[in-house]
């Protein structure tokens, strides 16, 4: 999609552009296209890049060290990212947990893990989920129990992605027994090498490592990983899930790339001597996603430009959290079904561990995608529960 831009705009792209040009190595692009995350040392060392660069945090203020984009100049950003098949930033420190810590933390805290994160010397993952707590978050059990300056946290975690190779973790506990369940809720930043901490990985469908277990097992937490007051937990999580889901603004720029590899898919697979790009109905599969991805691009912009005017996302950010995840899944079925039986390639599990060798351009992991891409739709909030929060607050049912 082209805007018409400023000329101020205009010359931070080329200056955004040729960043990119001269920054990415040739085998992430490369993994990119083919569908792939990188590798945790990876994306740590392209973050690193970016914060020598000065663009370490895209949507935070100045003050923290941020950029201090406009939502213009953030979108801009992430679109020559995709263009350039750049990698989407990790995001858990920079968009949750990072923009928690500035709006609610003590002056030590912001000091303390504020430039770590931007540096990528910290690399946080998230700590909700609980067996019997997911959509229900409420009903989390993990107790923290104050005992002098520490509390003392026990319970499990669940679908606690990186925490394999996490350095901290936010996680929320129950300080306290009250009635009403969203009460006595504590959020607490937790160092991963605390003795009481066991992360037990859970393979995925796509056959690779995302996501784990997590036991506290009598996790010692000092009092000042507290965030803002003891027991208002709860407050702090839904304003950072509502920021959650904005995420998914960024990310949506990012189909871009699903696009490309969906065209040149379809330019090289030849059928009954007809390219399938020039074949009538997948044209038109192709082109009523392109619609709707630009569609969803210009309510991203929307939504980005009403959150730099202070206004809430309201059901707005799950509108394009389910879209996001809907066309996520549309398009890398699109991508698989262009590819045909070339589709079928796997990246092993024990492989992205060990870091990769340079993969050609002609081998993309459209299946292995397609199939993590079922969980768009469940992490950040469930479709089911994005639909609820429409109904309610957009519709007022
Ligand atoms: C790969 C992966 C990575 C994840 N990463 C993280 C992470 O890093 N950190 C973290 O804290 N969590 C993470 N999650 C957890 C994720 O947020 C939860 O799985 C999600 O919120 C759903 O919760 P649940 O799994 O307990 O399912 P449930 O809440 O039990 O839901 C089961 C089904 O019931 C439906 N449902 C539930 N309640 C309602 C309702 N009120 N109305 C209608 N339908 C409903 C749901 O939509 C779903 O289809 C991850 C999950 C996965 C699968």
């Amino acid at each position: 999609m082209e805007l018409n831009f400023e000329a101020a705009d205009i010359a931070f792209r080329d200056e955004v552009r040729d960043f990119f040009a001269g920054s990415i190595p040739e085998d992430w692009r490369t993994r990119v296209r083919a569908g792939l995350r990188l590798n945790p040392e990876e994306l740590i060392h392209y973050q690193k890049m970016l914060a020598e660069r000065g663009w370490g945090a895209p949507t935070w203020p100045v003050e923290y060290g941020g950029t201090g984009w406009s939502p213009v100049q953030q979108y801009i950003f992430w679109s020559e990212a995709a263009r350039a098949d750049a990698p989407a930033q990790f995001h858990q420190g920079l968009e949750l947990i990072g923009p928690i810590i500035f709006t609610y933390g003590t002056p030590e805290q912001k000091d303390k893990y504020l430039p770590r994160i931007i540096s990528a010397d910290d690399w946080w993952c998230q700590g909700y989920s609980e067996p019997g707590a997911g959509s229900d978050l409420a009903a989390l059990k993990t107790t923290a129990i104050k005992d002098g300056d520490h509390y003392v946290l026990n319970g499990q975690k669940m679908w606690t992605s990186y925490a394999h190779v996490a350095s901290h973790v936010f996680v929320l506990a129950r300080s306290s027994q009250e009635e009403k369940r969203q009460r006595g809720i504590s959020l607490l930043l937790l160092d991963m090498e605390s003795p009481g901490i066991t992360v037990r990985k859970i393979p995925t469908m796509d056959e690779k490592y995302h996501t784990n277990d997590m036991f506290l097992d009598n996790v010692r937490v000092p009092v000042e990983n507290l965030i803002g007051e003891e027991g208002r937990g709860w407050e702090y999580g839904k304003v950072l899930l509502d920021r959650e889901r904005m995420v998914t603004a960024s990310v949506a720029i990012f189909l871009k790339q699903t696009i490309s590899a969906i065209r040149s898919a379809a330019a090289r697979r030849v059928i009954g001597n007809v390219p399938l790009i020039e074949q009538p109905g997948f044209r038109g599969k192709l082109a009523q996603f392109e619609i709707e991805v630009m569609a969803l691009q210009t309510m991203v912009l929307r939504l980005m430009a009403d959150a730099a005017n202070g206004a809430e996302s309201g059901s707005r950010g799950s509108m394009v959290k389910l879209r996001w995840s809907q066309l996520t899944q549309e398009g890398t079925a699109l991508w698989v079904e262009a590819l045909g039986p070339e589709a079928m390639h796997f990246e092993a599990m024990e492989g992205e561990a060990a870091g990769l060798p340079s993969l050609p351009a002609d081998m993309p992991y459209a299946m292995q995608g397609a199939l993590y891409a079922r969980v768009t739709s469940i992490y950040g909030g469930s479709s089911e529960i994005q639909h609820d929060i429409i109904a309610r607050r957009a519709f007022g049912l």
